[in-house]
């Protein structure tokens, strides 16, 4: 069986670790794609600043659903990096511990080969007779398109490009995307005061970055001026009421689906079995960032609380998401998302109080309610709900995170764009693509469920709704190579 794995991020590395463990690898040809540069590390681990840190606990990070202290092990074991023991690691080393199994694999086995282009070209092979399992044609330009022809395809080329959401991409000292961190002053002279905008992880890992790197007042700028929670003490947490059983039992009586209605007051009874203040913490926000990030950093036990229920729902997130109605789901997405998003991804309290530091001795200053940037006579205009604050800067740094919806997309995500043109992806209406949520076959519009063409990551964030972290794509990965496996093992009993 030819096998192409395109793109070698967590996904790919997860994916091609899933495969070697099998006693039927052998039957196996697998050829790897990706840039030379991001090969087994993928974007966001890849080689950067030391000031980009993992936003998990270095012991709650692993490759290794078995084994969740195994990048804690590797990096004990290695020499080439010491941050002692540290309890968020820089990105960088999270991505060399993946390399690792990558580089070992490939010494090992001769039946893996390493292509190192990106994919541009993605084609379903027309047969003459119709059969049910069609073969994959995967393109890249090199060498005049080299293409070759794969019986199962694992397509694992990350993140969606970055929102431009004021149209400013391509203009002088607007940097686009924030990473490499370490490449983003560049052409910053310094003298010139830059303006990050978003206030999401990523922003966080530009302020790090800029703060320490450069001597102007920082402004951050963004819509609401929200940072994420802090990180608290997480605990494990059973979740006692929204379990698959009671789903089940009502979805037999809502054909099928589960109202968000329903979901409400469940969500509500597993937190009133935990004892979390959930109106209290939903509402402690005064919109003050010092007070605020104050507030998270004074109370890690209800907040903890918190965050390991959402953490528990969100390694459940599959089949819970998956059953709301498109209606339901984008109702979720505009009444309650935000206290979801502000709780679910929080930041190291290294971080806030780094933050903290900065706000207070005027290296950083924070500003909601902004409207519009524009460029005004060599310098950027920011302009806020609130006139008094405008103001001009010299550099913009983009952190407002990656688009989501294929209608958003342009010839940086090319691929995506040409598979959808020749009907081989369709649009979620949430965002992402189409894909069956238990096994990440992609649904094409023209030949229905492609069982041998599997996607995975922030590509698939309308089914995987926030599911994108290293855990639950290694999960995926483990169920989606279970799967090819029992195909290769059923053609071979067939034999
Ligand atoms: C800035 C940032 C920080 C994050 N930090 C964490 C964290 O600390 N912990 C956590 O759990 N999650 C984190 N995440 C979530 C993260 O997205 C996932 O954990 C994971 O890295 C995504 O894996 P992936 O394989 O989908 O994408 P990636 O790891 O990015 O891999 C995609 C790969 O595909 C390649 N590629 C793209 N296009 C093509 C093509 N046409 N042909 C061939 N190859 C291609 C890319 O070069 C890249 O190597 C972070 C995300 C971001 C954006």
């Amino acid at each position: 069986m030819k096998v192409a794995i395109v793109g070698m991020g967590t996904a790919g590395v997860s994916v091609l670790r899933q495969l070697v463990k099998h006693k039927m690898f052998e039957h196996l040809q697998v050829d790897i794609y990706d840039n030379k540069k991001n090969m087994g590390q993928g974007e966001p681990f890849q080689n950067d600043s030391e000031d980009l840190l993992i936003n998990v606990p270095v012991d709650m990070l692993s490759l290794n659903l078995d084994n969740i202290k195994e990048f804690r092990e590797w990096y004990t074991s290695q020499d080439d990096f010491d941050y002692g023991d540290a309890e968020y690691l820089p990105r960088y080393v999270f991505g060399h511990y993946m390399k690792s199994y990558l580089d070992q694999y490939v010494k090992r086995y001769d039946n893996i080969h390493v292509i190192p282009h990106e994919v541009t070209q993605i084609g379903v092979v027309e047969e003459e007779k119709e059969i049910s399992v069609k073969k994959i044609i995967v393109q890249t330009d090199e060498h005049d398109s080299r293409s070759a022809v794969y019986d199962y395809v694992f397509l694992s080329t990350g993140t969606f490009s970055y929102n431009d959401p004021y149209d400013l991409k391509g203009s002088p000292k607007y940097i686009h995307e924030p990473y490499p961190a370490n490449r983003a002053l560049d052409d910053v002279s310094e003298r010139d005061k830059i303006a990050v905008i978003g206030t999401g992880l990523a922003s966080l890992d530009v302020i790090r970055y800029v703060l320490k790197h450069h001597d102007q007042t920082l402004v951050l700028a963004s819509r609401g001026g929200q940072l994420p929670s802090v990180r608290g003490e997480m605990i494990t947490v059973t979740l006692q009421y929204m379990t698959r059983e009671t789903f089940d039992e009502i979805k037999q009586n809502h054909m099928g689906t589960i109202p968000l209605s329903i979901l409400k007051a469940l969500f509500k009874k597993e937190c009133d079995a935990l004892n979390i203040p959930f109106k209290t913490l939903i509402h402690r926000r005064t919109g003050n960032v010092v007070r605020d990030l104050q507030y998270d950093l004074a109370h890690p036990e209800s907040l903890g609380l918190l965050q390991s229920f959402l953490m528990e729902l969100k390694d459940n997130m599959n089949w819970i998401w998956n059953s709301l109605t498109y209606d339901d789901q984008q109702l979720f997405l505009e009444r309650y998302y935000q206290y979801f998003k502000e709780n679910m991804n929080p930041m190291p309290r290294d971080t806030a109080q780094f933050i903290i530091d900065a706000i207070e001795s005027s290296q950083l200053e924070v500003y909601a309610g902004l409207e519009k940037v524009a460029r005004l006579n060599g310098h950027y205009q920011l302009e806020f709900e609130s006139n008094q604050q405008d103001m001009t800067v010299d550099v913009i740094i983009n952190a407002t995170g990656p688009k989501k919806k294929l209608s958003q997309l342009d010839a940086s995500d090319g691929l995506l764009l040409n598979m959808a043109n020749k009907q081989i992806v369709q649009a979620h209406p949430i965002g992402g693509i189409q894909i069956v949520p238990e096994s990440n076959e992609v649904i094409s519009p023209r030949y229905g469920t492609l069982s041998n063409l599997r996607a995975f990551g922030q590509m698939t964030n309308g089914v995987n709704f926030e599911r994108n972290g290293v855990t639950m794509i290694v999960q995926q990965a483990v169920n989606s190579v279970a799967q090819l496996y029992m195909q290769l093992t059923k053609s071979y009993d067939i034999e």
